[in-house]
């Protein structure tokens, strides 16, 4: 896989647009320059990768558009060597966008296909720093709790407790809730059994979904 100048120059203009579209955080930002979305496409989008659209990657699910990544890059105030988990793999892209900003990133998908692929991926394209988990994540990844921060790329109908409880004290759980239309919550783990949730913009995600799904051709 290889970076062209072209899509270097590609990606600055997604970050000028993403700027003028009320991305603010310059860490964020030189994050999303310094990730080629374009491997985490499949080729048939290629071309389309610098739009700050979402694109499908099979079985049911999208790349989340970069500016819905952006904005919950931002929310989660990442600093370096602390420690994000990631529900909802999916492509891997925002695995990476965080891995970019100095992250001890975990990853967990429901759906065996993207996460073998996503895991090849990132290996392959130097963030094999990322660990990828195939697990349901409505129970989070409690070997590794807890987390500094915790983001769920789908729209989950309720916030699973599980992620709550594997917080840090004074960690942020990013989320979108809601079941057509998902709200961003914001909650701040603030002691051992005090939380501050705070509710902020309207998205659409792909569903939150319980249980996980085999490789197609593999038994269940
Ligand atoms: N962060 C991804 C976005 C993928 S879409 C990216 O950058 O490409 C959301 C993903 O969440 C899908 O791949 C879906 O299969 C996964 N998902 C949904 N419910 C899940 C659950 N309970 N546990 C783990 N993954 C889940």
């Amino acid at each position: 896989m290889t970076d062209t100048y072209r899509h270097k120059g590609l990606r600055k203009r997604l970050v000028d647009a993403l700027r003028k579209r009320g991305i603010a955080d310059e860490a964020v930002l030189a994050a999303i320059d310094a990730v080629p979305r374009h491997f985490f496409l499949d080729k048939a989008f290629e071309e389309h990768a610098y739009e700050d659209k979402p694109f499908p990657i099979g079985h049911e699910q999208t790349i989340s558009q970069p500016y819905t990544v952006a904005y919950m890059t931002a929310l989660l105030e990442v600093k370096r060597g602390e420690r994000v988990l990631e529900i909802g793999t999916g492509s891997g892209y925002q695995a990476a966008v965080l891995a970019a900003m100095g992250a001890r990133v975990f990853t967990v998908e429901r759906q065996e296909a993207l996460y073998l692929h996503a895991r090849a991926l990132l290996a392959e394209t130097g963030f094999s720093s990322v660990r990828c988990f195939f697990k349901d994540g409505a129970r989070g990844l409690p070997e590794y709790a807890p987390y500094h921060k915790i983001i769920v790329t789908a729209g989950a109908p309720v916030v699973p407790e599980p992620l709550k409880e594997q917080l840090a004290v004074g960690g942020l759980l990013i989320i979108p809730v809601g079941e057509d239309v998902q709200y961003m919550y914001r909650i701040e783990r603030l002691s051992e059994t005090e939380y501050k949730e705070e509710v902020l913009d309207a998205f659409r995600f792909v569903p939150f979904l319980e249980g996980v799904q085999k490789k197609k051709g593999d038994k269940a």
